[in-house]
């Protein structure tokens, strides 16, 4: 089931130094996610994977996490983490990646209030963007939105953001070899991620990472956005927020 992500992470370890460590644990996770295979009861799902998985990611994580992590566990509260979780309540940066990467094997309960630039699932925020590979080199593909808190995934216009609707004030950046550059800069092969760049919205100051499956068909999109970190820490510098970050809180 995470046949996909587990060999692309493998890949990108290799060629993102940057990103080994993330990666790792992102590999671990993996496998406690598939080591629960279809164990989850459809009732009292929360229970459950509190009592069984949780554990399993805290062990995981002090095993293959960075250090900082591995030592923040200790601080996280862990009684009824997963319902603080879904209730939207305020968590620290350890306890809200303990609770999603919980989560990733919990079925989430539907949406009824549909927003725009929301998952039409669950009502999540966007994890990243990314755009399907396109036979016609002249039409890219469509764009999709990827849901940070399902694994729903949805079409959505390529041109608004998904965060505020603004349509007009979007910037793109894009990393290439002769430094950061801002706007649609040409395909470097040679680029550090000539398949990644940030989607900026000027009205909001909030970003997502876009990746274009064009340029890279072998991308796993949310594999590959935890390797942007580089182009988080730009971002970062220059004022914008990303809409949500992601599962390793980058
Ligand atoms: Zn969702
Ligand atoms: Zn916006």
């Amino acid at each position: 089931m995470y046949a996909r992500e587990r060999v692309r992470a493998g890949e990108l370890r290799e060629r993102y130094p940057h990103a080994a460590e993330v990666l790792a644990l992102y590999l671990a996770l993996v496998e406690v996610w598939e080591s629960v295979g279809d164990d989850v009861p459809p009732d009292g799902a929360l229970d459950w994977a509190q009592a069984n998985v949780l554990p399993r990611v805290v062990a995981a994580t002090t095993s293959n996490g960075p250090p900082p992590l591995a030592e923040a566990l200790g601080t996280a509260g862990r009684d009824g983490l997963l319902d603080a979780w879904l209730a939207d309540e305020e968590l620290t940066p350890v306890e809200r990646y303990l609770a999603r990467a919980t989560m990733r094997v919990v079925p989430l309960p539907a949406t009824r209030n549909a927003v725009s630039g929301r998952c039409p699932t669950c009502g999540g925020q966007p994890q990243l963007s990314y755009r399907a590979d396109s036979d016609d080199p002249l039409v890219s593909g469509r764009r999709m939105l990827r849901c940070a808190r399902c694994a729903n995934e949805w079409n959505f216009s390529a041109t608004t953001c998904p965060n505020c609707g603004e349509t007009g004030k979007r910037t793109v950046y894009a990393e290439a070899r002769a430094g950061p550059q801002v706007g649609r800069a040409p395909a470097d092969e040679d680029a550090l991620f000539p398949h990644l760049r940030a989607e900026s919205c000027q009205s909001c100051r909030r970003y997502l990472i876009d990746i274009d499956l064009g340029r890279d068909p072998r991308a796993v999109p949310q594999v590959d956005e935890l390797a942007a970190v580089p182009i988080d820490l730009h971002m970062a510098d220059e004022g914008y927020t990303k809409i949500t970050p992601n599962l390793m809180g980058f």
